[in-house]
């Protein structure tokens, strides 16, 4: 499945076998492409813990 980057507005691809795995752990589908995830990492950016992520504010 094809996802756009909401960083780089890249578009990027989920392979199946990804989705697979992600739903099996409970793990939301990526919204950033391979370079910027790896980025962020690389920036030690937790994006595990990020709370303040989706916008759902009140
Ligand atoms: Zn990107």
């Amino acid at each position: 499945m094809e996802k756009i980057c909401k960083q780089c507005s890249e578009k990027f691809l989920i392979r199946n076998e990804d989705k697979v795995f992600l739903e099996n752990n409970k793990i939301p589908e990526p919204t950033l492409c391979m370079d910027c995830r790896e980025q962020r990492r690389v920036q030690g950016c937790d994006i595990h813990f990020t709370k303040h992520d989706s916008g759902s504010q009140r």
